[in-house]
């Protein structure tokens, strides 16, 4: 029996400074609904007092649950461990930081009813965004666009709302290296989009360095493809047309008696194998996208309804 309604998710690192603040804002919203709720949070590896704050806030309301990992896994997997735990019927997952304005539940509430099973959120520019972080954002997804199968909107990050069967497709997933919003659009089921302005950071900084950011962008065009591999393939082709060009042009220039002894050898065979070999590694690369994908494992598909045993 679930008696909860309403789950959030939430991962932090190294937040001290917002919990107070984060927790004060969340309860009034959630007391305003008049639901039942309850509020997970997700402490990935902190080194400042993050876990110790939860821990109080836990003891004072059994609906607030702390979750500590090991250490630092990164946000997403942090997100997992979380809503693996959630039992709402409704779970939404927002960050720490208060740039997920907790005000904005009733509204992607609003949105379930109308009948989504996800309701993704769509973050607009502000003013308080670094320029560096809004180029980077924007060449990210442009990027995955052009070398991934799916389709991200810009801007959108992981404050989210699940219905409990899409919750469960979402946590079927076995895959390791997780970029959930790719995940998300390639599940399926009905999605909607709130767009909203979030403000800038209140305490501390954010967490994604450069090099944080690059590894999702890796992660998120890997698990979504194998054109890179490709690439290759077609490199391998056009080196092995122009190497045949090139050494057509050799062998005139041999009959014709303009080079010097050897010359045409060797540029044939440098020219022919040179394109030879990228194709074979081309080819080869193909295959290990094939394995790549097969051992992914991913769920084949979900059974949305069912006449024999409804869902819901
Ligand atoms: N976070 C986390 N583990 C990490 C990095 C970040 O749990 O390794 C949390 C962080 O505390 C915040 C959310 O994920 O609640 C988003 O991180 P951040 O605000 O640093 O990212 P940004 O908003 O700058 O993209
Ligand atoms: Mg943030």
């Amino acid at each position: 029996m679930k008696s909860t309604e309403i789950s959030l998710v939430i991962p932090l690192l190294n937040e001290e400074g917002n919990i107070n603040e984060l927790l004060v804002r969340l309860k009034a919203t959630l007391e305003s609904l008049g639901k039942s709720w309850e509020i997970i949070l997700v402490d990935d590896g902190s080194l400042d007092s993050t876990f110790q704050i939860i821990k109080t806030f836990a003891s004072q309301d059994t609906r607030i649950i702390g979750i500590s990992l090991s250490r630092n896994f990164g946000q997403q997997i942090a997100l997992i461990a979380g809503l693996n735990e959630a039992q709402g019927e409704l779970v939404i997952t927002l960050d720490a930081d208060l740039q997920h304005p907790p005000e904005l539940i009733p509204k992607l509430l609003e949105m379930q009813a109308e009948g989504y099973d996800i309701v993704n959120t769509k973050r607009m520019e502000h003013q308080g965004t670094g320029r560096f972080k809004r180029w980077s954002s924007s060449t990210f997804y442009a990027l995955l666009n052009r070398l991934s199968d799916v389709k991200l909107e810009p801007g959108s990050a992981d404050f989210r709302l699940f219905t409990r069967r899409a919750l469960d497709a979402f946590l079927a997933f076995p895959e390791k290296d997780r970029f959930n919003r790719g995940l998300v659009v390639w599940m399926g089921f009905k999605q909607g989009i709130l767009s909203y302005v979030a403000p800038p950071r209140t305490q501390g900084k954010t967490n994604y360095t450069l090099k944080r950011m690059m590894r999702l962008g890796l992660d998120g065009i890997t698990a979504f493809s194998s054109k890179p591999l490709r690439i290759s393939a077609y490199l391998g082709i056009l080196t092995t047309l122009l190497g045949l060009l090139y050494v057509a042009y050799a062998l005139v220039a041999f009959i014709t008696g303009h080079t010097s002894p050897g010359w045409t050898s060797l540029i044939a065979v440098v020219v022919l194998l040179g394109g030879v070999q990228l194709l074979c590694m081309g080819i080869i690369g193909e295959y290990i996208a094939r394995i790549y994908n097969e051992s992914k494992n991913r769920p084949l598909f979900f059974i949305k309804d069912n006449t024999r045993e409804p869902q819901s």
